[in-house]
């Protein structure tokens, strides 16, 4: 059974109650980027909601508050460093207006971020920047801190006069006297206050537009290629989205800017969008990579999350799940559908990869300890698939419909998952209460389904036989599927619906003659574990044929399981001549499991031939099945020594390398390693390389490649690098490699934090928990603290486990000795007498086993006594 989510004592979370109903938010601050500091006064525009209400309660996290004035007069309050409660000078009623100004100061530990140069890093600029989101807003204002509240914002900001700052809606004003600049903005459509945003640089803005709406980049000074580069089919963007929701992009102004040391990849604030800097494009990485999928979801956002929220975090799929599909709805509009299928497979990779290895949940739930406990790969990658499943149940049509429906319905509301199946419903008249029941609110899991497909020629009948296999038993239930059924008769596709809903199924289509093709859900649409038998000929065909790439791709796995002289053929055919490079990529991986020596040369010859820098890509990573094969070594040892187009073909090739472990590999890794690339690629792929060439004495480079100072990413890297390698041991080498990741968790970096703690868990050493433990007490960021706390526990489990598994080699130890003894008596007993005589001895010896047991226990205690053990050991 898959592990739970919620830790033990875990309880439910509510959304808050709300006294009050915040109308309008206007924070007035002066923001010290040298000293880190902020000065402010916030002033709440508020409605009572409930009766006589005689205090208000605001969050203020580690903020000093010097004065509360309710409608201008100063009025008593209390603050414990978390809640700051406002007492009313009388009881207000429901519905009177009241105007709450707080005046405070701060020197922010989340929620603002201030960033400088500093000796390591001399070329940092000056940055000031917000991440409200889940729950840190007030941590820089004094505000309601849950999605359940919206209100109008307007932000007065002063900072250094040679600083911008940005912030949500319209510039209203920009003053600089001395040396001084005061900016006003302001938006007049309701948000929430996690959305409320501020970025202080040294920025210039790109400008676009769509239709009369300005669309504005900012990023640092001198970046301007880069930026634009970036987001330039943000407008397109805009217009695709504002078609396929039904709404309109809903505010008047959409800007995007590029911030350091950002903590995520973007933040849909509110008509103002934060991005990390390091996703910026230089012209190699715009070759073969852009970042689409990111500015694509950050922008949906703006419709789902920011116009519709979630009602409490335990909703936030409604968020999280549309702005991931909507990647895929760009990428079909950008690319086609073929290269947006291929986000399927990811998505459900990284969703399979945590059931499996962390734990199995609902997609809606009120367990977790705190919010960003849900923000995974259930609450996004799933969420995409379970939107992507909708649209098949209902059609395209009616989803746009359903969608256009349910966003003007709660436009600038809040949302609950039952809300989105009623706005469905309304929309298309369909009930899928089941749908959202099983793959929401109540159901965990998913499908594991065998399917098997016969041809009968003699009744002209296809069968299809389909089971579901997941144990059902928590909350996995049994599903229930609508999917279809392909078939390529002559030169056409014919689908066939099937709704599965038992544990067993069998379908008869009858046909005209024998199908060429014949497919199970047709474009991977059904978010399951899939083992399809049917005969090879069919594979084949499909590989060939499939109208749809996510099949082609498909046949390709399923060719290379099979392997043999046919399979090769049609996977060599495909690398060569199928017209999307994601599936010759698919044949070249399917070539490298069949470990032929015909299938490495193939891949070689295409590795060099291939022209799709994206297939080249895979092609190298295929190469890196060949372990110990010089000629797979050597094709790759040109690629990394030469260098390719692709700064990702070039580090795919290094990895590859490694792992091929061959003659060269040492040396052209650590010349790799010397790369500037983009993201830092080459050099992560290179140390990754090592620790999968088992090079030892790369540890000091790696060490070394951990370092403040360096990218990123780069020291992400070596640290994961240094942890396989030491993986397991426990000599004096793999503790100063532990004792080196232990003090990367107190890291400066929440990027190299984190990475630090997946190191921990692949040393696996209990010797680690103790620094976990001190990295959870200390830590703010709620990421690091669950997966601290994970690992800290698998750590504990498998010393557990590890102790178990000592007692029981203990204890082995004894019932070998007992036996021995027995022998031994047994032996002496047949020598001195009868048949009788054993017999007895065997049952004497029943009554041995309490003494050597106690023996046992004093010698865990360290007291050993029993010499003849010894021997036994
Ligand atoms: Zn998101």
């Amino acid at each position: 059974m898959n592990r739970e989510f919620a830790f033990p004592g875990t309880r439910a979370r509510w959304a808050p109650d709300r006294v009050v109903d915040i109308q309008h938010i206007a924070l007035d601050l002066t923001v010290d980027p040298v000293k880190r500091g902020i000065t402010g006064t916030v002033t709440l525009r508020v409605a009572v909601i409930a009766p006589d209400t005689r205090s208000v309660e605001l969050d203020a996290v580690e903020l000093t508050i010097e004065r509360v004035a309710v409608g201008g007069a100063a009025v008593e309050f209390s603050h414990d460093g978390r809640k700051l409660r406002v007492e009313l000078a009388g009881p207000a009623a429901a519905g009177s207006e009241l105007v709450i100004a707080v005046a405070y100061r701060g020197a922010p530990r989340r929620g603002l971020y201030f960033v400088a140069p500093d000796d390591a890093y001399p070329h940092k600029r000056q940055q000031v920047w917000s991440q409200g989101q889940d729950e840190d807003s007030r941590y820089w204002f004094p505000c309601f801190d849950a999605p359940n509240e919206k209100a109008t914002s307007e932000l007065t900001v002063t900072v250094p006069a040679q600083l911008f700052a940005v912030s949500n809606g319209t510039l209203v004003s920009d003053r600089t006297s001395g040396d001084q600049r005061t900016l006003h903005w302001r938006l007049d459509v309701p948000h929430s206050c996690y959305l409320v945003m501020l970025a202080v640089g040294d920025f210039t803005a790109v400008e676009a537009r769509w239709r009369d709406v300005p669309v504005v980049y900012y990023g640092d000074r001198g970046r301007e290629a880069a930026v634009e580069r970036t987001l330039a089919r943000t407008p397109e963007m805009l217009e695709l989205f504002s078609k396929r929701f039904g709404v309109p992009y809903p505010y008047p102004r959409y800007a995007q800017v590029f911030v350091t040391d950002f903590i995520f990849g973007g933040m849909e604030n509110t008509t103002a969008t934060t991005l990390t800097d390091t996703v910026l494009l230089d012209e190699r990485a715009a070759l073969d990579h852009d970042v689409d999928a990111l500015v694509a979801h950050e922008l949906a956002h703006q419709w789902f999350g920011d116009l519709v929220t979630c009602r409490d975090w335990g909703e936030g799929w409604l968020n999280e799940g549309f702005a991931t599909y909507a990647e895929y709805i760009w990428r079909e509009h950008h690319e086609g559908r073929d290269a947006a299928d291929l986000e399927l497979d990811e998505w459900a990779e990284h969703y399979f990869g945590e059931d499996s290895g962390r734990y199995r949940r609902t997609i809606a739930t009120k367990y977790y300890e705190e919010p960003i406990d849900i923000f995974d790969h259930h609450l996004y990658d799933k969420g995409g698939r379970v939107l992507h499943m909708l649209r098949q149940v209902i059609g395209d049509a009616a989803l746009w419909g359903a969608l256009a429906h349910y966003l003007e319905k709660h436009r600038l509301g809040v949302v609950e998952s039952r809300d989105l199946a009623r706005a469905v419903e309304e929309a298309t008249g369909k009930n899928l209460d089941w749908f959202f029941s099983q793959w929401v609110l109540d159901g965990a899991g998913h499908p594991e389904l065998e399917v098997e497909v016969r041809w009968d020629a003699a009744e002209r009948l296809a069968t299809v036989t389909v089971e579901q296999h997941q144990k059902v038993e928590g909350k996995t239930p049994l599903f229930r599927i609508p999917t279809r059924l392909r078939f390529r008769a002559d030169d056409g596709d014919r689908d066939v619906p099937v709704e599965i809903v038992e544990a067993k199924h069998v379908f008869h289509v009858r046909l005209e003659r024998e199908p060429s093709q014949a497919i199970f859900d047709p474009g991977r649409t059904v978010l399951a574990a899939l083992k399809v038998s049917k005969p090879e000929p069919l594979w084949i065909a499909e590989l060939a044929g499939a109208t749809l790439a996510i099949d082609r791709a498909t046949a390709a796995r399923a060719l290379s399981r099979r392997g043999g002289p046919a399979a090769e053929r049609a996977l060599a055919d495909a690398l060569e001549r199928d017209r999307f490079w994601a599936v010759r990529g698919a044949a070249a991986l399917g070539l490298a499991t069949l470990r032929t020596e015909s299938a490495r040369d193939r891949l070689i010859k295409a590795l060099t031939g291939e022209v799709h820098p994206r297939a080249r890509r895979m092609i190298a990573r295929a190469l890196g099945d060949f372990v110990y094969d010089a000629a797979a070594g050597a094709a790759l040892a040109q690629v990394v020594e030469r260098g390719d187009a692709s700064y990702f073909v070039e580090a795919e090739a290094a990895l590859s390398l490694g792992k091929t472990r061959t003659q060269r590999a040492g040396e052209l890794l650590r010349l790799a390693a010397t790369r500037e690339s983009y993201t830092d690629v080459i050099r992560q792929m290179a140390y990754r390389g090592l620790a999968e060439a088992r090079d030892d004495s790369a540890l000091g480079l790696l060490v070394e490649g951990t370092r403040w100072g360096r990218v990123t990413q780069g020291r992400r890297a070596a640290a994961m690098a240094l942890a396989t390698l030491v993986r397991g041991r426990r000599d004096r080498e793999a503790r100063d490699v532990r004792e080196r990741i232990e003090l990367l968790l107190g890291d400066r970096d929440f990027r190299v934090q984190s990475a630090a703690v997946e190191a921990l868990a692949v040393i696996g050493d209990p010797a680690a928990i103790p620094a976990l433990r001190r990295m959870i007490d200390r830590e703010l960021d709620g990421r690091l603290r669950r997966r601290g706390k994970e690992v800290a526990r698998d750590l504990e489990t498998g010393a557990q486990a590890g102790e178990d598994l000592r007692r029981m080699r203990d204890e082995l130890g004894e019932l070998r000795s007992v036996a021995t003894a027995l022998r031994e008596r047994i032996e002496k007993l047949e020598a001195n007498g009868n048949g009788h005589a054993a017999a007895s001895g065997k049952t004497r010896s029943r009554d041995k086993p309490t003494p050597t047991k106690d023996k046992g226990k004093d010698k865990e205690k360290g007291k050993g006594k029993g010499k003849g053990k010894k021997k036994t050991r």
